[in-house]
């Protein structure tokens, strides 16, 4: 039994935390904030809404489900999700409204009559972007990219052979135009999902494409009781498997000694370890955690991922044409992408997505009201002006739902709260508020992201979206288990 310091109470902390407990080590979870979750949050607004601060769309809960199995316990006991259908809304500018369905029939279906594109068109794509997954997915994903014996597996070969066949080696954008050259509408479709890493489809590589196959594919879900469950039921278990969370206790300094590490400070206490996984933004801990030690400068500049805006707004009315998760596409997405990651700025025209939890959780907005997580894509803070951004973004967001809607929606809003790129920074400490660490815009992004482990200090691990394999709830849980693996077998 070895004792582990965990900095960060994140949900690839808390999941790296379960993992470190079932191997039998003693664990101890150091979170700035005065609870756990971090970009996972939740709280509430005046009047009786409830609000998801961060995540809304979830896949792959497989993974959540492995963390209680591994512990001996029935994932349901613990936590419950639904299968979505349909999945999502989408409105497009020039005035179509198209769902998607989880069933990829009902969808090819539903695309051949509102987009004009032959379903068995649309199915061939969606099929291949499940091949690039199931070709892609063990070695990028599941396997630290930095340690060479990744790359003698069979695995990680036929990974290598599938990018050209399946035209991955050309960007996201160019693969969906090939795919449906009559259609823009449907680009745009797919193309979306390069945001689900804070991602440009006019620069990531193509086998982003399997992205679809997340959702479409392997399918979206909802935790009963919405998202923040996932964070809570996890804490459960951890604590019921002796893992000690210190809330408010931030870490100061990383300490080590002789090439490895020794300890941590925080400002109540130095403690022995000589094991730590940061949770927290691999750019803080080595500018704020670790101030002497040599830092991975070639890591640390690779290009942040696309940021938020997001306004959560309590709704004094029920829309019934919406759902879960919708989304009101710009007429100029082109234009948008250069603005977030040429620019660095918000364009006049955005892409608006409505995450409405009350919809599956009554109980998160007042009767006949609903609770809207508004939000729009936007480039990590590098110091713009945010009040003016949010004032022009709130006023292009209400202008492209009051038209897809056909209704004045600002004098509904009877509660407001807004979260900027700073203010994820503040509160999550990552770095300008990017929300998925380094963007994955090159082919190469794969391979560059931080390693799951120090190169210079043993007994020093990472976790978290800003390292491999990358942003988003599943891929933060896989860190937490390459970076558990790479302790429990160390
Ligand atoms: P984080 O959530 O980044 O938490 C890190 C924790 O470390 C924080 O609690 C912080 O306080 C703590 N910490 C930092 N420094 C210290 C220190 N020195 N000492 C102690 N504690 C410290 N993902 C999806 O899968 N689907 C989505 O729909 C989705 N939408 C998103 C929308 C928004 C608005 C945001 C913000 C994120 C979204 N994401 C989504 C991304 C997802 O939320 C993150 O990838 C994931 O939650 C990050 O988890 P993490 O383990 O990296 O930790």
């Amino acid at each position: 039994k070895r004792p582990v310091a965990v900095v960060g109470a994140g949900i690839g902390g808390i999941a790296a935390a379960v993992r470190l407990a079932v191997a039998g080590h003693r664990v101890t979870v150091f979170e700035a904030q005065a609870s756990f979750g971090g970009k996972m949050h939740q709280f509430d607004l005046p009047g009786g809404y409830r609000f998801d601060a961060g995540p809304s769309l979830f896949t792959l809960p497989a993974l959540v489900d492995e963390l209680f199995r591994l512990a001996g316990r029935r994932p349901e006991d613990y936590f419950r999700y639904e299968r979505l259908d349909p999945i999502t809304q989408y409105f497009f500018a020039d005035g179509t409204r198209l769902t998607a369905w989880a069933d990829e029939a009902r969808f090819a279906a539903e695309i051949e009559t509102k987009l004009g594109v032959p379903a068995a068109e649309v199915r061939r794509f969606l099929r291949s972007s499940g091949r690039a997954y199931n070709a892609t997915a063990q070695t990028f994903l599941h396997k630290s990219l930095h340690r060479t014996q990744t790359y003698f597996s069979a695995d990680t070969l036929r990974a290598m052979a599938v990018l050209p066949e399946l035209g991955l080696l050309s960007t996201m954008h160019a693969r969906h135009r090939r795919a449906f050259p009559q259609e823009p509408r449907l680009v745009q479709l797919f193309d979306r999902f390069a945001t689900y890493n804070g991602s440009d489809p006019y620069q990531a590589p193509a086998t982003l494409s399997l992205i679809p196959h997340l959702e479409h594919g392997l399918g979206a879900y909802y935790p009963e009781g919405g998202i923040y469950s996932i964070a809570q039921s996890l804490v459960r278990l951890a604590e019921e498997l002796g893992v000690q969370f210190r809330y408010a206790e931030p870490v100061e300094e990383i300490l080590t000694a002789g090439g490895r590490v020794t300890g941590i400070r925080t400002a109540q206490d130095v403690y022995d370890f000589g094991l730590v996984v940061s949770n927290a933004d691999v750019m803080p801990t080595y500018r704020r955690l670790l101030p002497h030690q040599p830092a991975p400068e070639r890591t640390l500049a690779q290009p942040r991922s696309s940021s938020a805006l997001i306004f959560y707004w309590g709704m004094a009315r029920e829309f019934p044409e919406l759902g879960l998760h919708n989304i009101f596409f710009s007429a100029d997405y082109q234009h948008e992408f250069e603005a977030i990651f040429q620019q660095h700025t918000v364009a006049d025209d955005v892409t608006v997505y409505v995450n409405i939890t009350s919809k599956k959780t009554p109980a998160d907005a007042p009767p006949g009201h609903e609770n809207w997580f508004v939000m729009v894509n936007v480039p990590h803070d590098q110091g713009q002006d945010w009040e003016a951004l949010c004032r022009q973004t709130r006023a292009a967001v209400l202008r492209r739902l009051n038209q897809a809607l056909g209704t004045d929606v600002a004098p509904l809003i009877r509660a407001e709260r807004v979260w900027t790129p700073p203010g994820i920074a503040h509160d999550t400490s990552s770095f300008g508020g990017a929300l998925y660490g380094s963007s994955s815009n090159t082919l190469l992004a794969a391979f560059l992201r931080h390693p799951n482990f120090s190169r210079q200090l043993e007994g020093l691990y990472f976790c978290g979206g800003s390292v491999h394999p990358g942003g988003g709830i599943p891929l933060c849980l896989l860190s937490a288990k390459i970076a558990a693996d790479l302790i429990n077998n160390s």
